[in-house]
């Protein structure tokens, strides 16, 4: 079986466009509202020779549940399970929040390998939450803009030793 790789982060910060990238194909719904992505998908994303399942989730997109356990949470805490490692996903255009720093520490918690992965970064936007997202304590983020491709490959090198 293919490594599995679930995306996480909080709403809006472009997990499903990632997903629909690294798959190729529009298996997952993107939309401006929050809130769109309710079942986990699953699809096979390769580059060069290496490959991985992907996993879209939608674990902290309830706005009305944020306190642990809450059922979408758990849900992604199921994906996570099965997961040889995570793509946390921040907005690098954007100050973390704290629901950021929450899913951030609730990774570092778990036993799973993490990228992070500053999305939003196309030509060079978003230098500042870049820096921030260091902070997290999660190692060094990726810079990769899912909606214009870039950076892929440097999500893969990162990816690729950890699986
Ligand atoms: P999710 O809620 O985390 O799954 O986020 P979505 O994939 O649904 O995307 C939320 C919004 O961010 C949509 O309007 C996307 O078009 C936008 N978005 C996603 N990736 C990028 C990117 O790389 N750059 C920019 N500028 N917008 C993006
Ligand atoms: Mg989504």
């Amino acid at each position: 079986p293919l490594p599995q790789v679930v995306i996480i982060g909080r709403p809006n910060v472009g997990k499903s466009t990632l997903f629909n990238r690294l798959v190729g194909k529009k298996l997952a719904l993107v939309d401006d509202q929050p809130g769109v992505t309710r079942d986990r998908r699953k699809g096979v994303a390769g580059l060069a020779g290496l490959e991985f399942e992907a996993v879209d989730t939608a674990g902290w997109e309830d706005e009305d549940d944020r306190s642990l356990p809450g059922r979408m949470r758990a849900q992604t805490q199921v994906s996570l399970k099965d997961a040889d490692a995570a793509l946390f996903v921040i907005d690098s255009r954007a100050d973390l929040t704290p629901l950021d720093e929450e899913i951030g520490q609730w990774l570092r918690e778990q036993n799973v390998p993490v990228v992070l992965i500053a999305n939003k970064a196309e030509g060079r936007s978003g230098q500042s939450g870049i820096l921030e997202a260091y902070s997290l304590g999660l190692g060094e983020p990726i810079p990769v803009s899912a909606e214009h491709g870039e950076g892929i490959a440097d999500l893969y090198t990162a990816l690729f030793p950890l699986i």
